[in-house]
C-alpha cells in the first residue's frame, strides 16, 4: 500500500555496539532512561554539548571511546538489554489497542498538528500545544494505536531565547541541521523527494516531505524549502507561527491541504482525520474535495468526511482562535471553492463570523462544522468551550452542545525523573509501566519509606542546582555578559533550600509577577534566615508580545536587586531540557493563571508525577487534580469579575498559603533524620493520585474510546 522509504544512515561503528545507529533514528531512545544512558556513558562532556542529540553524537564521538565501550562486559549488558527490548517494542504483537480494538488498527489515525514537541533536540515546538502532541505520540507509540501524523518541518524552529542585562527577550534563530538530526528523507519507488504541490492564487507551492520516527508512529514533515519555490515560498515552514496573517494563512493551507495530499501520495487511507487545534481545518475541505471529485454533492461529501472527523480547541478566549478577515479568504480559496461544489456564499457560511474589526473565516469554526466529535481539554474548558460555541446550536441547551472533555496528560516515560523510576521498580507492582492508569496500582506508593524518597527528591534538587550553575558558568564563559546576569542565572542557588519553580510561556494571562505584588512580603519571605526560599522562573514571550516581554523585563529588573539576595533565577531559553530538570528538581510548582485562561496546562502534570508538589490557580487541570492534600490551591473555585481585584485576592491567597502552610511544612523536620515527614506525605499523595489520572496513559483511552473508536466505525456522534 505505501509506495515510500526513509532510508537510515549509517555511521562506522564497532561491531558489538551497531545497532547505536539505528537507535538513534528512532525516539524511542527519548523516553528509555537506559537507552539515554547507553550514549551518555560513552563520552558524557560530548553528550551534553551534542543537546543529547545521539545522531549529532555519533557524528562526533571519538573512536577510542566507542571501543572502550564496545569492551566493555558491563556496558555491553546494558547494551543487549536496551537492544532486545527495542526489537520487542517494534515488533510485538500484543498491544493496548490490538488487545482492545482490533478492528480500530486496520487502518491510520492521521494527526494533525502545527508544532511537536518530541525532544529538545528537534526545536519544532513553541509550547504546551507541541509538547503535547509529542506526548500524543509517544503514548499512542506505547499502546499500539495506528497514529500517522502530520506536521512541518521548520528549518529554524522556534527561537532561542537570550535576555540582555536590561532584561528584554531577544531571539536567536538558528538553522537546523538536517544532517544531525533524526529526520529521514521521505523517498518514492524512484528513489526522488516525494513532492506534493498546493496551489496558491498566483502560484503553485512544492512541499517535500520528511519523517521522523517516534517509536511505532511514523510523523511526517512538510517542508516547501525545494528549488521549484520562490524565495518567498522556500521560506514558508521556516518557522512557527508567524505574526503576518497571510504567510499564517498560507501555512495552514499547507498544512491541511497538503497535508491530506502528502498522506496520499504515500498511499494512507486513515479511517480517523485528527485536528489537533483549528490550525488545520482545511484539511477537511480537501477531503471533501476528494470526493465531491468522485461524483457526489457537497452535503453528502460533508455528512460522510464529518463522521471521521476529530477536532479537539486549546483556546479558552474568542479571540485566541484562529481567524481571517473573509476578504484574504476570498482571494485563497475563490479558485478553490469550486471544487467543492460550492458558490462563495456557501464556502464563507463554513466559517463565518463577525468581529468587531471585521468580517472573518473562523478555523475553529470551520473545524466544528467538520468535525462530528470535538473536544477541550480539561473539564472546566469543556464547559467555557460549549459556552463560547454555542451559538451554533441554537436549538440546544449550553450543557448539550456537542463539545466534550478529555483533559490533556503526560508522558509519564518522559518526564519521571529515573530515579524516582527505579525507587517505584522497587515498591509497585513490576509491570507498573505498562497500567500506568490504573489509580489503585499507585496506592502502593504510600509503602515507600520517607528516608528512600527523600534521598532521590534531594539528588534531583542537586541536579538541578547542578544544571542551573553550569549554564550560568557557560553564560559567563560566552561572554557578553554583565556579573549581575550570572547571579541571575542562579550561580546563588542553594539546593538544600525551599525552591518554587514557574516555567511557561510568558504571556500576560500567566500572571508571573503576581508574587511582586507586595515586594516588601516577597523579601521577608526569601530572606527569613532560618527558613529561605528560592523562585527560579523561565519562559518565552511570543517574539510578536511585547507586553508578555515587559512581564520578563519587569521581573528581571527586579530580580538583579542586591537585596534580594540571588534568591529569584531566571533561566534563559526555556525548552523541554530546562523544563524537564525544573519539573523534577524543585519542591514547589507555581502556577497563577488568571481563570478560566489555562485551557489545561501540562508542566504541572509533570512536576506532579516527580513529587514536586503544585500551588496553583484552580484553574485547568489542577481544578481536577487538587485534592486537598496533594498540594495547594491559590484563590478558589470560582472567579471575580474584576480582574484587579482578582489579582489582589489571588496575591493575598499565594502569600498567605506560602507563609502559613508551605514553608513551614517544608522545614518541619524530624529530629531524628532531618526528614520532613509531613511534606513527604504531601509528596507520595501527589505522585499517587496524579501519575495515573493525568498519564497521556489515560487521555489515550479516552481519545480510543469515547473519539477514535466510535469514528472509526462510524458511529451516530451526539
Ligand atoms: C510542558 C511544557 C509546556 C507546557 O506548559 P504549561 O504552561 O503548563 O502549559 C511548555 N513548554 C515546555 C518546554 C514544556 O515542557
Amino acid at each position: 500500500m505505501n509506495h515510500f522509504h526513509s532510508p537510515v544512515p549509517t555511521f562506522s561503528l564497532p561491531k558489538p555496539i551497531a545497532r547505536l545507529g539505528d537507535l538513534a533514528y528512532n525516539l524511542w531512545w527519548s523516553w528509555q532512561p537506559e537507552a539515554v544512558r547507553l550514549y551518555r556513558d560513552i563520552d558524557p562532556v560530548l553528550w551534553e554539548r551534542s543537546s543529547h542529540n545521539p545522531v549529532k553524537f555519533l557524528q562526533k564521538v571519538e573512536r577510542k571511546n566507542l571501543n572502550a565501550a564496545a569492551q566493555d562486559n558491563h556496558y555491553l549488558e546494558e547494551y543487549h538489554a536496551v537492544i532486545a527490548a527495542f526489537d520487542r517494542y517494534i515488533n510485538t504483537d500484543v498491544t493496548w489497542a490490538r488487545v482492545q480494538y482490533a478492528d480500530l488498527i486496520e487502518r491510520p489515525i492521521a494527526y494533525f498538528s502545527t508544532e511537536f514537541g518530541l525532544h529538545e533536540a528537534l526545536p519544532m515546538y513553541a509550547g504546551g500545544l507541541g509538547v503535547l502532541s509529542g506526548d500524543h505520540l509517544k503514548e499512542a507509540s506505547d499502546l499500539g494505536l495506528p497514529l500517522v501524523a502530520v506536521g512541518f518541518l521548520y528549518r529554524q524552529g522556534y527561537f532561542r531565547q537570550r535576555i540582555t542585562e536590561d532584561g528584554w527577550q531577544e531571539a536567536i534563530n538558528e538553522n537546523l541541521n538536517l544532517a544531525e538530526s533524526a529526520i529521514l528523507p521521505v523517498l518514492g519507488a524512484d528513489n526522488q523527494p516525494v513532492i506534493v504541490q498546493v496551489g496558491m492564487p498566483d502560484r503553485s507551492v512544492h512541499a517535500r516531505l520528511w519523517r521522523i520516527q517516534v517509536g511505532r508512529v511514523p510523523l511526517f514533515l512538510i517542508d516547501t524549502d525545494v528549488a521549484p519555490n520562490a524565495a518567498i515560498d522556500r521560506e514558508l515552514t521556516t518557522r512557527l507561527y508567524y505574526s503576518d496573517l497571510e504567510r499564517r494563512l498560507e501555512q495552514e493551507i499547507i498544512l491541511g491541504v497538503g497535508g491530506v495530499r502528502a498522506l496520499r501520495a504515500l498511499g494512507y487511507a486513515p479511517a480517523v482525520w485528527h485536528m489537533n487545534e483549528g490550525h488545520s481545518a482545511f484539511s477537511s475541505l480537501e477531503r471533501i474535495s476528494e470526493l465531491v471529485a468522485g461524483g457526489g454533492t457537497f452535503e453528502a461529501a460533508l455528512q460522510k468526511i464529518r463522521g471521521g472527523t476529530i477536532f479537539t480547541t486549546h483556546t479558552p478566549v474568542p479571540a485566541g482562535h484562529d481567524m481571517f478577515p473573509v476578504w484574504m479568504i476570498e482571494k485563497y480559496f475563490s479558485n478553490y471553492w469550486p471544487s467543492l461544489g460550492i458558490d462563495r456564499d456557501q464556502f464563507m457560511a463554513l466559517a463565518f463570523q463577525h468581529e468587531s474589526w471585521g468580517d472573518v473565516f473562523s478555523m475553529s469554526l470551520l473545524a466544528l462544522r467538520c468535525a462530528s466529535r470535538c473536544n477541550g481539554v480539561s473539564e472546566l474548558h469543556g464547559q467555557v468551550s460549549r459556552k463560547m460555541f454555542a451559538h451554533l446550536w441554537p436549538d440546544r441547551p449550553v450543557e448539550q452542545v456537542p463539545i466534550r472533555s478529555i483533559t490533556n496528560g503526560v508522558h509519564l516515560n518522559t518526564w519521571m525523573a529515573r530515579r524516582l523510576g527505579l525507587l517505584l521498580d522497587q515498591y509497585l507492582d513490576a509491570d507498573w509501566r505498562s497500567c500506568i492508569d490504573d489509580r489503585e496500582m499507585w496506592d502502593k506508593v504510600r509503602d515507600i519509606p520517607d528516608e528512600a524518597l527523600w534521598e532521590v527528591r534531594q539528588h534531583l534538587n542537586r541536579k538541578l542546582a547542578a544544571f542551573v550553575r553550569e549554564r550560568a558558568r557557560l553564560q559567563w564563559i560566552r561572554g557578553g555578559t554583565h556579573p549581575v546576569q550570572i547571579v541571575a542565572a542562579g550561580v546563588l542557588l542553594d539546593p538544600y533550600m525551599l525552591t518554587i519553580g514557574f516555567g511557561r510561556r510568558f504571556a500576560t494571562y500567566k500572571r508571573a509577577a503576581l508574587m511582586l505584588r507586595d515586594v516588601n512580603r516577597l523579601v521577608r519571605l526569601l530572606n527569613n534566615p532560618a527558613r529561605p526560599v528560592q523562585f527560579i522562573f523561565a519562559g518565552k514571550a511570543h517574539p510578536a508580545d511585547d507586553p508578555g516581554k515587559r512581564v520578563i523585563q519587569d521581573l528581571y529588573r527586579f530580580i538583579k536587586e542586591a537585596n534580594l539576595g540571588g534568591r529569584l533565577v531566571f533561566i534563559e531559553d526555556y525548552d523541554m531540557n530546562v523544563a524537564r530538570h525544573m519539573v523534577q528538581g524543585v519542591d514547589v510548582w507555581l502556577n497563577t493563571p488568571r481563570r478560566p485562561m489555562e485551557a489545561s496546562g501540562t508542566s504541572g502534570e509533570k512536576a506532579g508525577l516527580n513529587g514536586v508538589l503544585n500551588f496553583s490557580v484552580l484553574d485547568g487541570w489542577w481544578r481536577e487534580g487538587y485534592n486537598g492534600e496533594n498540594g495547594w490551591a491559590i484563590g478558589t473555585d470560582g472567579v471575580l469579575s474584576d480582574a484587579e481585584e482578582q489579582d489582589a485576592a489571588d496575591a493575598e491567597s499565594l502569600y498567605e498559603t506560602l507563609e502559613d502552610t508551605i514553608v513551614p511544612l517544608y522545614y518541619d523536620r524530624d529530629s531524628r533524620n532531618d526528614v520532613p515527614v509531613g511534606w513527604l506525605r504531601m509528596v507520595k499523595e501527589s505522585i499517587r493520585t496524579l501519575a495515573p489520572m493525568f498519564s497521556t496513559s489515560r487521555m489515550l483511552k479516552e481519545y480510543a474510546s469515547d473519539m477514535y473508536a466510535p469514528a472509526a466505525r462510524h458511529e451516530p456522534a451526539d
